[in-house]
């Protein structure tokens, strides 16, 4: 069925109401926000949603808030006919499109900022982005009340950000990580993968290989220090490859492991995260490895 096109907060607003009039006993109302520019990683969500919930809601705003000044948002893809399109073919009910003036229509002046876990990773190359992240989610969460919201783990950081916002502040909403869905080739689908040229997309394949190769080198006994020197002489071995970060941390607290430590000892999941940039496109890519599975 052809998903119904919301423009305005007070309307999405009534749809989600009528839906659960409607359903006063199952209600189930799934939640994914994004950015458009959609693609398989962004209708697997879609789909886990409408098998979950009998109303499906999907978000589509390039969110300036979370932009720093010299980043793409005004460059940013956008195709807005291709994404009702593939949200109509995943199962999307709603497609919430608003405008930047129906999201902040005055300076805003309540952000939401999740400490600690937001000053690493792409949060110390991103200052501010990830307060842009947990304010417009914290937005959408107060305007389309979701019994669930579903999130891609390829932004891992962020799983973690949304999740503890949403601890933090008792919002009733259960947060779904999914899956990171790949080209067949290994590389994690994003809507940034375009600005990718034919030669840089070949060697940020370095990405997934040297990712894939991480529970072997974890169940051989290698510390957080010995990986991080493997993995980023792997991708060091691509010329184009400009490392911003290769790191090891616990999952989601996103603490240091112990350093003299072999990474198969630890008794909490472990986030392996690469920020690396090919030409002028920051990639990012991780792997998430829970102590059964490097035992
Ligand atoms: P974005 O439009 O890039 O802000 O992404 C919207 C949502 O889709 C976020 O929760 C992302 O983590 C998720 N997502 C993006 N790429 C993928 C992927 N390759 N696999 C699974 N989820 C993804």
């Amino acid at each position: 069925m052809t998903p119904r096109i919301v423009r305005r907060i007070a309307e999405l607003r009534e749809e989600v109401a009528g839906y659960r009039r409607q359903q006063p006993e199952a209600a189930r109302v799934g939640l994914i926000p994004t950015m458009g520019y959609l693609h398989e990683g962004h209708a697997s969500l879609i789909r886990r949603s409408a098998q979950e919930n009998g109303l499906t809601v999907l978000s589509i705003f390039v969110n300036p808030l979370q932009f720093g000044p010299n980043e793409d948002y005004n460059r940013y893809p956008r195709d807005e006919g291709r994404d009702i399109a593939l949200a109509s073919a995943s199962g999307a009910n709603v497609v919430f499109i608003p405008t930047e003036e129906e999201m902040y229509p005055e300076p805003i002046r309540t952000t939401v900022s999740v400490s600690g876990l937001t000053d690493r990773l792409c949060g110390a190359s991103r200052p501010g982005h990830f307060d842009g992240v947990a304010t417009i989610v914290s937005k959408l969460f107060h305007i389309v009340l979701p019994d669930h919201a579903y999130f891609g783990l390829k932004d891992a950081q962020q799983v973690a950000v949304v999740a503890r916002m949403t601890r933090d502040l008792n919002l009733p909403i259960d947060i779904v990580p999914c899956m990171t869905v790949r080209e067949i080739d290994g590389l994690a689908l994003s809507s940034r993968n375009i600005y990718l040229n034919h030669e840089e997309r070949s060697q940020a394949l370095v990405l997934s290989q040297s990712l894939s190769q991480v529970p072997g080198w974890i169940e051989d006994g290698m510390t957080e220090a010995e990986l991080v020197v493997r993995i980023r002489g792997k991708i060091r071995s691509q010329p184009l490859a400009d490392i911003e970060y290769a790191e090891v941390l616990t999952f989601p607290d996103l603490t240091q492991p112990s350093a003299d430590r072999p990474l198969r000892d630890s008794k909490e999941p472990l986030l392996v995260a690469l920020a690396v940039r090919f030409g002028k496109t920051r990639l990012i890519d991780n792997v998430l490895l829970f102590p059964s599975e490097v035992k």
